[in-house]
C-alpha cells in the first residue's frame, strides 16, 4: 500500500488540486479516502467541473467535506446550448474557485473548432469573472496556445495532467500558466516525461491525483484516490532529488496563489 510511512504527525500540509471526488466511483470510499487522506496532512482538495449535469452533486459533495469546486465544461462531455448561461450561474456559487475544466482534445469529444469555440466562451467567462482556469489539452497544445495568446487569463491557471516536452512546458510557463502534475509519471515507460519533469521549475508545479483517474504504477487495481497522493509525492520528490518537504510546502503555496479564492471558507 502506498504512503503508509507518511501517516505521521506533523508532515507538511498537501493538496489535491485536481479530483473529481463527486465521481460515482468512489461512492463506496469516498468518506474512507478522504479521512485517509486527512490524515496524512490533506488541507485542501479542488473538485473540478464537467458538466452541467454534475454541478449539484458536486457542490453536494464539496459542501459534505469543506472542499472547493471548479466549475467549467470538459470537451469530452454533451452540452447543451444553455449550459454556458447556467454556467455563469454556477460560477458565483459559494465555494466556486476557478473555471473549468475546459480545454482542447483532439482525440475524443466533437470537432476541434465547435471545442475552440466552447472554450473561448469559458475564457472570457473567466476573464469577466477574474477566476483563474483549469485547463485540459490532449493533442491540441499548438491551437491552445494560441487561443491563449489571443485571449490572456488576468487570473492565471493551470494546465492539469501536464505531460509534454520541456518546449511546451515553457511556453505554458512563460505565459504565467502553472502544470499540473499527477502520477503519470510513474509508469515505467514514461522515461522521457520523468527526464523533463525532474527539470520542471517547482514554483509552477501544481500536485494532483485526478482520482478516479490515473492510479499511481504500483497500484493494480481500483480507482485512483486522493489519499494516494502523498506516495505520489514521494515518488515525485525521488524523481527530482528534492527533500519531501519542500516539494510539499512549495506546490502548496503555488496552489493557493493559483487559486486564491481556495482560502476563503465555505460550506453548509
Ligand atoms: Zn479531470
Amino acid at each position: 500500500m502506498p504512503a503508509r510511512s507518511l501517516y505521521h504527525a506533523g508532515m507538511e500540509a498537501w493538496i489535491d488540486s485536481h479530483c473529481h471526488l463527486d465521481f460515482p466511483e468512489l461512492d463506496a470510499e469516498r468518506a474512507t479516502m478522504v479521512a485517509a487522506a486527512r490524515a496524512a496532512g490533506l488541507s485542501h482538495l479542488l473538485i473540478p467541473g464537467v458538466a452541467v449535469v454534475h454541478f449539484p452533486r458536486q457542490a453536494r459533495v464539496a459542501d459534505t467535506y469543506g472542499f472547493h469546486c471548479a466549475y467549467g465544461l470538459h470537451p469530452w462531455y454533451p452540452h447543451g446550448p444553455d449550459d454556458l448561461d447556467r454556467l455563469e450561474d454556477w460560477l458565483q456559487h459559494p465555494g466556486c474557485v476557478a473555471v473549468g475544466e475546459c480545454g482542447l482534445d483532439k482525440l475524443r469529444g466533437p470537432a476541434l473548432e465547435q471545442q475552440i469555440a466552447l472554450l473561448e466562451a469559458q475564457l472570457e467567462l473567466a476573464r469577466q469573472r477574474e477566476l483563474p482556469v483549469i485547463l485540459h489539452v490532449v493533442k491540441a497544445h499548438e491551437p491552445l496556445l494560441r487561443l491563449l495568446r489571443r485571449q490572456p487569463l488576468p487570473a492565471g491557471g493551470v494546465v492539469h495532467a501536464f505531460q509534454g516536452s520541456a518546449e511546451l512546458a515553457r511556453r505554458y510557463l512563460a505565459l504565467g500558466l502553472n502544470l499540473g502534475i499527477g502520477a503519470a509519471f510513474t509508469r515505467p515507460n514514461a522515461r522521457r516525461w520523468q527526464a523533463v519533469l525532474a527539470r520542471l521549475p517547482l514554483e509552477q508545479l501544481l500536485l494532483e491525483t485526478d482520482a478516479p483517474a490515473l492510479r499511481p504504477a504500483w497500484v493494480d487495481q481500483g480507482p485512483n484516490r486522493p489519499d494516494y497522493l502523498p506516495a505520489i509525492a514521494e515518488a515525485l520528490a525521488t524523481l527530482r532529488q528534492q527533500p519531501l518537504a519542500d516539494l510539499l510546502r512549495q506546490t502548496r503555496q503555488t496552489t493557493l496563489k493559483c487559486f486564491p479564492r481556495l482560502r476563503e471558507q465555505h460550506g453548509s
